[in-house]
């Protein structure tokens, strides 16, 4: 045993104390995973070495061979994890095994419910990694040098995975890590080698270093030295041909990838030759990551470049509104010292990332077809993202568009499940265009009056209530060779659906109400940009339509909520002349009160459009001043 110096004990941070505590009580049914966990570590480790080695070969010390080994001790009931990558130094042990550096983890824990059933759910979002090691361990000890340093820079760190961990620094002749597992009593188990061989067999035969175990020797006398034997395939997955991959490979693997607890819904695996040549592994997750909405989560593919690991999360593959997706992706064209930055730009990234766009887009569109649950959980999980698509990427306009998801006048409920494709399908003879209505929630908007007419006629309109919908559709003009049509907006043009007669009896009654129009105009003043006869009423008496230029209700709220400045839009104002409260304000002789009428009706429309009212208090006072009258 070396020398300890300078020992000293440090607290984990809340956060860590935190997921300790849920790793322990949540994971218990699936403890076995915590070799998968270390062993995915100790395979990144031998990565970063591989890189780090390209440009200083003198890491490598001579001994380039890198593996990791598995042993046990049944009467000692330890476990140990050894790997000859990268290691750590001091520093880095302090904080990767002592902290949690994903932003928003505190947020995210406060979310806990103490269910564990629950909890454990959650944790599958945040993923489990090292401290996984206490679900069997009741301490943890690490050894580890990283690759450089001399050995009399090793660390050894220690733990019973409760509030704090010892750090001291020791000789380490190796480089690489040594994770020993002191086992709680009841998970002897796992000092066996018959077990660990298939825990590596079931997690982690697709891990691209050999993972060795003593070799076992049943019967015979064993031999004086350790004879050590690989247990797993070790050859990088993604290399091998698609037909010798199962299934459970392909989600082990994504496990360790995707840094995920649970199997991914989709993956699509592909060797391009020719011009280029490269294979990728793309994975579209089950589950979003808590930080899908961090600015700073990570996001990318695993790059490597003629299987060499050059980089993780290199976010140059895939454009934004893919950045759920988890893979990687090897070529053979660049060059082993590329650089984040020479990956900004050129003409092979470029060409990369338009056909890995396209796989992506490929394998969502055959998921939504040939199992729509799944698909439907993805748009449940992911469809915020994707609808920031046809923003981002207008050559992908179409496809993208064809896999959105929307809520729908014939849809059920709030669910967002009727596609583009489903819509037009069921158009209406003469429909030439798509139909939507924007507003805050369904709740809010599906008995708007906006849609009378729609349903008087039986035409589908979907319903777009999330809070870039507006946005989304401004980027959106047509699908399909047929445009978009926001039924609250301008002068709603039915086209062939309205008859000859309707047209022509919709211009005599305008005709007809000229006089209640101006005295509307005179009465409404400022507040509105134009009075006219509505065809898109039947039950309500007035309603607010949006200039076709202005912006809408949502885009009005985003920009002010980013403290942007917005112009007043105001609205048109149309009413409903067959309405009994129309024709009594038509009938009514006095200025006042036929000013108070409109205003009140004014407000009305506004409120049954979502919007709030300028004055309420007015509003309340004409309304009440009104009910006296009529009480009286
Ligand atoms: P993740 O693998 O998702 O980053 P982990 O909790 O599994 O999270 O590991 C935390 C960090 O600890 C790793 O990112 C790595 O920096 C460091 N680490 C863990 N195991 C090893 C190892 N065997 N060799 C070198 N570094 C390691
Ligand atoms: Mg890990």
């Amino acid at each position: 045993m070396s020398v300890e110096t300078q020992k000293e004990t440090l607290g984990f941070q809340t956060e860590v104390k935190q997921l300790l505590h849920l790793m322990i009580h949540s994971l218990y049914s699936n403890k076995e995973i915590f070799l998968r966990e270390l062993i995915s570590n100790a395979s990144d480790a031998a990565d970063k070495l591989r890189f780090e080695a390209l440009a200083k070969p003198e890491l490598l010390e001579g001994g380039a061979e890198l593996k990791i080994r598995l042993s046990f001790d049944k009467d000692a009931k330890t476990v140990t994890l050894e790997d000859n990558g990268i290691g750590m130094n001091r520093d880095e042990v302090i904080a990767h095994l002592g902290t949690i550096a994903k932003s928003g983890t505190a947020d995210f824990l406060k979310n806990l419910s103490g269910d564990q059933k629950k909890d454990s759910h959650l944790i599958g979002q945040f993923g489990v990694g090292f401290y996984s090691a206490f679900i069997v361990a009741d301490q943890v000890e690490v050894f580890s040098r990283r690759a450089g340093s001399p050995a009399s820079e090793g660390v050894h760190w220690s733990s019973k995975g409760e509030g704090d961990f010892e750090v001291a620094t020791v000789d380490k002749a190796e480089r690489g890590t040594r994770i020993v597992l002191h086992l709680k009593s009841g998970e002897e188990e796992f000092a066996d080698g018959w077990r660990l061989r298939n825990i590596v067999k079931k997690y982690s035969d697709h891990i691209a270093l050999p993972i060795e175990l003593p070799k076992e020797h049943q019967g015979e006398d064993k031999p004086a030295e350790l004879e050590w034997e690989t247990v797993n395939r070790a050859s990088a997955l993604w290399t091998r041909p698609r037909t010798e991959i199962k299934d459970e490979e392909y989600q082990e693997f994504y496990k360790h990838v995707g840094h995920d607890f649970e199997n991914p819904l989709a993956w699509s695996h592909n060797k391009v030759e020719g011009k280029l040549e490269y294979t990728s592994l793309l994975y579209v997750p089950a589950r979003a990551p808590f930080d899908l909405y961090q600015r700073e989560a990570p996001k990318g593919l695993k790059l490597y470049v003629q299987r060499v690991f050059i980089m993780d999360q290199a976010d140059q593959f895939l454009p934004l509104y893919l950045r759920f997706i988890k893979g990687v992706v090897d070529s053979n064209d660049l060059s082993l010292n590329v650089s984040r930055e020479i990956l900004q730009t050129g003409p092979v990234i470029d060409s990369m990332k338009s056909a890995l766009t396209k796989r992506v887009l490929d394998m969502l569109e055959k998921l939504a077809k040939e199992k729509a649950e799944d698909y439907q959980n993805f748009w449940k999980t992911f469809g915020q993202v994707l609808k920031e698509g046809p923003a981002e990427d207008f050559a992908n306009k179409e496809k993208i568009a064809g896999l959105l998801r929307f809520a729908s006048t014939a849809g059920e409920g709030d669910e967002q499940s009727v596609s583009l494709a489903d819509y037009l399908g069921r158009v209406k003879d003469g429909q030439d265009k798509i139909y939507y209505l924007t507003g805050e929630s369904y709740a809010q908007i599906k008995n708007s009056p906006h849609l009378e007419v729609f349903r008087k006629k039986g035409i589908e309109v979907l319903l777009l209530t999330d809070r870039i919908d507006e946005w989304l559709m401004s980027y959106l003009t047509e699908f399909d060779g047929k445009q978009f049509v926001d039924v609250a907006r301008g002068d709603l043009d039915l086209g062939k659906l309205d008859s000859e007669e309707d047209k022509k009896a919709q211009e005599e009654v305008a005709k007809a109400k000229e006089g209640l129009i101006e005295r509307l105009k005179g009465a409404l003043g400022e507040q509105v940009t134009e009075v006219r006869v509505s065809h898109r009423l039947t039950d309500s008496p007035a309603i607010l339509a949006i200039g076709e230029q202005d912006l809408g209700l949502q885009m009005r709220q985003i920009l002010e909520a980013s403290g942007q400045k917005v112009p007043d839009a105001k609205p048109i104002f149309e009413f409903n002349p067959a309405h009994p409260l129309i024709e009594r304000l038509d009938a009514e002789p006095d200025e006042d009160r036929f000013a108070d009428l409109s205003h009140i009706l004014f407000d009305q429309a506004a409120l049954a459009a979502g919007d709030s009212l300028k004055d309420p208090a007015a509003y309340v006072q004409r309304l009440n001043k009104l009910l006296v009258e009529l009480s009286a």
